[in-house]
């Protein structure tokens, strides 16, 4: 049976700044990948006079492109208020619900714990890698949990059994993504509207593998604080 990952993230570019080379390099090796973004970065944005439905429609359908450029499900947004992320029951049941849908053998959010970098991390970020965590582990596995989900959706408990936190201070699983960096960045470049000078973004986004690699021995990578569960 085909392996899932599910990668939550805050918001739409988060999983391409962070992790979408894995991703690439995980669909080609036969898995499929699912994205869950809590917000559509409706505040994302330098134009005061904007509306933030016209900008979450934006960033809704760059999101849509990028999934797209690694191959991708079409993504799952669950439309919380950008900047506004709250570790309520309401998020966990919605993350829960996602878990149990989609059944994956591995997990990928943002580091809550210790994150890079640790001292100016935006909120929305550690709450939706905390929430995604407690999502993870104990109430997706246990059926009393959210159990309408059970009861009247039909979905069945699920134990994640591998989680590989991003954006993490403390890494320490390395991922070679040297057939999914091309990828990678023109995903990343699909958020148009967060790109103000593409080239120079491509250039730091390869470098960037280029130094995570590195310090791991390998030619290009993403690094993850990895836990199994
Ligand atoms: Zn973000």
């Amino acid at each position: 049976m085909q392996s899932t990952c599910l990668v939550i993230a805050a918001h739409p570019d988060d999983i391409e700044s962070w992790c979408a080379g894995t991703v690439a390099v995980l669909v080609r090796q036969g898995w499929r990948a699912a994205y869950v973004l809590c917000t559509s970065g409706e505040k994302g944005t330098s134009n005061p006079n904007e509306a933030p439905e016209d900008v979450a429609a934006r960033r809704e359908a760059e999101q849509r492109e990028a999934c797209h450029c690694v191959s991708a499900e079409e993504p799952i947004f669950l439309r919380l208020p950008d900047g506004a992320l709250e570790d309520t029951s309401e998020l966990r049941g919605l993350l829960v619900r996602e878990i149990r849908r989609w059944q994956p053998a591995l997990l990928i959010t943002h580091d809550p714990v210790h994150p890079w970098p640790p001292y100016t991390t935006h909120r929305d970020h550690r709450i939706a890698g905390r929430v995604a965590l407690d999502a993870t582990y104990p109430y997706a596995r246990d059926p009393l949990h959210f159990p309408e989900q059970v009861r009247d959706e039909g979905l069945q408990p699920h134990a994640v059994p591998e989680v590989w936190l991003f954006s993490s201070d403390q890494p320490d699983h390395y991922v070679d993504i040297s057939s999914g960096l091309e990828a990678k960045i023109v995903a990343r470049l699909a958020h148009a509207s967060q790109t103000s000078d593409p080239d120079a973004l491509a250039a730091s986004w390869r470098r960037r593998a280029e130094e995570t690699g590195h310090a791991a021995g390998l030619p290009l990578a993403e690094a993850f604080k990895r836990l199994t569960l």
